[in-house]
């Protein structure tokens, strides 16, 4: 690096420290965090950026490199993973955030786990499921979706989060089965001492497909952080659809379809959005099939009390955990570690 070159990096990194992106990381890791990834393929590619998988220490590692105009959701994802308490297996591993650059070019990295089965959409589309596999998914995404909306108290505590970006793009699979969820870039926080919800100023609201009808119709009481959890539960509803209509029953599975897909054209407007889920409260519909399977029939059970139009009568997340667990104990071979 020349002097010059030198300069420049710093007048970059010391730009950042001031900027307000709030990631709070030293100078120096921030340097050498991207400088010790070698990075190797493409994984994810969208109008946000690029997802890559690189190698760190030996380690594969995924890299998520935001466009510098996305700044406000790199910074916003590093303040969510930086958060006390918020590592859970059911939660993205983050290793660290970095401010780097590439020729004349700011990059803003984030580095996570990498996990190879990519995200839950990715493996529906390949993969069918049996019960168990079923329960495993479900169970491990409520399990950190749970976390996530828990405040914990204490001087080590976690504020509560809501996502409000929950879909099967946002969830990935663990090489057993398992999910974790990902993708922070528009949560809120929230802590009941304070009462103040820590809204991002990202405007961007979530994807519309997944929307709710409070957020459609722009309804949503946004003082009130409990409106955050109901549109979190109203996407896992679709979500679980997603995931049950890959699983077999009596030989018989669906093939992987998104929410709405037979209803509204790909990438959805707003209005399209509106129309079916506000004004002819239409939900994805229930296959026949699995009303004879006693998973799926008690699964569609919860998934209608997740995407219920009244967001006071869906359940919360800790309520969709118990029935889960009870599902799981009564009809599979599951064996639970834990007991609600
Ligand atoms: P965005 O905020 O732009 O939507 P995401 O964090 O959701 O970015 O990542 C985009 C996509 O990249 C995901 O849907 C998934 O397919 C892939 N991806 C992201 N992180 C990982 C990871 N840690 N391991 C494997 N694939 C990943
Ligand atoms: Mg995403
Ligand atoms: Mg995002």
């Amino acid at each position: 690096v020349t002097a010059a070159g030198d300069s420049t990096l710093r007048e970059i990194f010391n730009d950042s420290i001031t900027s307000g992106s709030g990631s709070g990381l030293p100078l120096l890791i921030q340097r050498t965090l991207a400088k010790q990834i070698w990075l190797a393929e493409v994984i994810g590619k969208g109008r946000y950026g690029e997802v890559w998988c690189g190698v760190w220490h030996g380690e594969k590692v995924a890299v998520k490199i935001f466009f510098s105009r996305d700044e406000a959701s790199w910074a916003r994802e590093t303040e969510i993973y930086s958060t006390v308490l918020l590592r859970h297996e059911n939660i993205l591993g983050f290793y660290g955030s970095d401010m780097t650059s590439r020729g004349s070019c700011t990059q803003l990295w984030l580095v996570t786990h990498y996990h190879p089965h990519g995200s839950l959409f990715d493996y529906l589309s390949v993969h069918t499921l049996d019960h168990t596999a079923l329960m495993t998914a479900a169970l491990s995404t409520i399990n950190g979706l749970l976390h996530l909306h828990t405040e914990i108290f204490g001087t080590q505590g976690k504020p509560a989060i809501a996502h409000r970006d929950i879909k099967s793009k946002n969830i990935l699979v663990k090489l057993n089965g398992a999910c974790v969820i990902a993708d922070f870039g528009l949560a809120v926080m929230h802590t009941q001492t304070t009462g103040e919800i820590n809204i991002s100023n990202n405007p961007r609201v979530g994807t519309k497909r997944y929307m709710s009808p409070e957020v459609l119709n722009e309804s949503i009481n946004m003082s009130v952080f409990e409106s955050f959890r109901k549109v979190d539960i109203y996407a896992l509803g679709l979500v679980l659809w997603e995931v049950c209509r890959r699983c077999v029953s009596n030989g018989i599975v669906d093939d992987y379809k998104p929410p709405f897909h037979d209803v509204v054209p790909n990438d959805p407007s707003f209005d399209d959005m509106k129309k079916v889920v506000c004004v002819d409260q239409y939900r994805p519909m229930i296959p026949n099939r699995w009303t004879s399977d006693p998973v799926l029939a008690g699964m569609s059970k919860i998934i209608r009390e997740c995407w219920h139009q009244n967001p006071s009568v869906r359940l919360t997340a800790l309520r969709v955990k118990k029935s889960l667990v009870k599902l799981a104990q009564e009809e599979t071979k599951i064996k639970l570690e834990f007991d609600c």
